[in-house]
């Protein structure tokens, strides 16, 4: 999927994206919803959130999610077309989260996300910004592949959303970035597209009180850049990322890239 994703291409209407109040009223997604997915568990009250884990807990905690809920999801249609799940990798305690789309050939037959063209240039924006990609996490909106390299239909990103809310409440990361639309208008809940928003700092809403008012950072994704590989576009994505970096305190590392067109 990577290779497919399209300024214009990407959306996916943010009005099916996952709202927790309307899920509830609307019930389980699938037949098989496991009870875990329960979408009143998604949003729980302030006074229910739990304190953050310690760096083994959150490890474990998503080993747990992985092995006992995703591995064996069959939630969407998506089970149906799937070599592996591909459920995200990276630091259960890092600062900054990637989020893409969803799983494509490579990451399919890997199970491992961004492992494709889109993953080397991704690798290639971490490393500029001074990180390893085993210090940071990368996930996506779904953990299925979509057949025919489609994007993943609304009911889909809906019936995948809450592993990836509660991937995000065990990580807490300080700052998301989204790469391109879905993951862009999903968690942000807009419909503006990503070359209005991207290079804007915004507050993750109140989709958990774990999660509300986190920084979210969106930029283009890495398959679109490779796409568009031109100096305008490599540009805005390093003014994007440098904007984490300040952030986050982050200096480029010694020969970096700061002050050149980008990764
Ligand atoms: S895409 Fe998500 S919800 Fe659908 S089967 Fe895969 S893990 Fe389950």
């Amino acid at each position: 999927m990577d290779q497919r994703l399209g300024a214009g291409a990407m959306l996916l209407p943010a009005a099916a994206l996952p709202d927790p109040s309307a899920r509830a009223a609307a019930g389980p997604a699938a037949p098989q919803e496991p009870s875990s997915g329960d979408p009143s568990l998604l949003c729980p009250s302030a006074a229910d959130v739990p304190p953050e884990l310690s760096p083994p807990e959150k490890a474990q905690a998503l080993r747990q999610l992985a092995q006992q809920e995703v591995a064996n999801c069959r939630r969407c249609l998506l089970a149906g077309n799937r070599t592996h799940v591909v459920f995200g990798e990276g630091n259960p305690d890092a600062d900054l989260v990637f989020i893409g789309e969803g799983p494509g050939q490579d990451e399919d037959r890997t199970g491992r996300p961004f492992v494709g063209r889109a993953g080397e240039l991704l690798n290639r924006m971490i490393h500029a910004m001074g990180l390893r990609r085993d210090q940071v996490y990368i996930a996506n909106m779904v953990k299925c592949r979509p057949p025919d390299n489609r994007p993943p239909a609304p009911e889909e990103v809906q019936a995948c959303w809450s592993f990836l809310l509660r991937q995000l409440e065990i990580i807490r990361p300080k700052v998301i970035v989204t790469l391109g639309n879905p993951s862009t208008q999903g968690l942000l809940r807009t419909s503006e597209g990503i070359t209005k928003v991207r290079g804007l700092w915004r507050k993750l809403p109140a989709i958990s009180p774990a999660m509300e008012g986190i920084d979210v950072m969106p930029t283009f994704h890495p398959a679109y850049l490779l796409r568009n590989y031109s100096r305008d576009c490599r540009e805005k994505v390093w003014s994007d990322l440098q904007q984490v970096m300040r952030k986050l305190g982050l200096k480029p590392p010694a020969g970096g890239r700061a002050g050149s067109q980008g990764p």
